[in-house]
């Protein structure tokens, strides 16, 4: 369906997050992150709060003509709070959401002059080297969720916005439809309110689907980043606001 990006022109910066961020650079509860490299450049989800998420794409000089298109994961304001201030300086792009969406935001994003690509259970190709893997499933009280997978020559990347369908489900999800090697999962991993020992349990099941590098951000909570960190050392990733990932940041794969 996609083919693999050359690593070395990866770049994915985090705008919004829960974690990080200084004086200027705003620190704050929700997800966003640019990805660039592949052949069009994603903005993945918003943040929470418009002014926010313009003030940090600003200190990151990061123009509203470097992104190609948008993908949302879920229909939760601290994914989607920012899109305002985004169609504020710009709305001639694709806007990929779960089909889900709720009527009233599906008519703000068509009224604001965008392309919206609905997205239903299947997995479907966004540009060259990034696809949706679909659609999927949060139970009962929370909205359905995509997520976004970039393929490399070193195996996937996958990113999500809360994990609400369930961050182990996912990862055996792109490993099914995309295929076997994952090189990173990126995101929030909706982890705050476990304790210790389940979360245990999903760092080796990070393990068992041999995730090679971890990078878990916004709602994965203050434990799940100090249970990943001990167990992946080198190959825990630590972003927050500000952080950009590039090829550089990710090891050899061990023997
Ligand atoms: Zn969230
Ligand atoms: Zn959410």
């Amino acid at each position: 369906m996609i083919e693999p990006m050359d690593i070395k022109k990866l770049r994915i910066t985090v705008i919004y997050d829960n974690f990080g961020g200084n004086e200027g650079l705003r620190a704050d509860w929700g997800f966003s992150c640019l990805i660039e490299g592949p052949e069009k450049s994603i903005l993945f989800d918003t943040g929470l709060d418009p002014a926010i998420f313009s003030n940090n794409m600003k200190l990151l000089k990061i123009s509203p003509e470097q992104v190609d298109l948008m993908v949302l994961s879920h229909e939760h304001g601290d994914h989607i709070g920012g899109l305002p201030a985004f169609f504020r300086m710009r709305t001639d792009l694709p806007v990929w959401v779960p089909s889900s969406f709720s009527d009233p935001v599906k008519a703000y994003i068509r009224q604001s002059g965008a392309a919206m690509e609905e997205v239903d259970d299947a997995p479907r190709r966004i540009c060259r080297q990034a696809a949706t893997l679909g659609k999927m499933s949060s139970g009962l009280y929370w909205p359905e969720e995509q997520v976004l997978y970039i393929a490399t020559h070193q195996g996937g990347i996958v990113v999500t916005g809360c994990a609400h369908p369930g961050i182990v489900k996912i990862v055996e999800r792109a490993k099914s439809v995309m295929g076997p090697e994952i090189l990173l999962v990126m995101g929030g991993f909706h982890l705050a309110t476990l304790g210790e020992a389940a979360i245990r349990r999903i760092v080796d099941d990070f393990k068992r689907l041999e995730v090679r590098h971890a990078a878990p951000c916004h709602c994965s909570g203050v434990l799940a980043r100090k249970c990943f960190r001990e167990a992946y050392g080198a190959r825990y990733i630590d972003i927050g606001v500000g952080t950009v990932i590039t090829g550089a940041d990710f090891k050899p794969a061990s023997p």
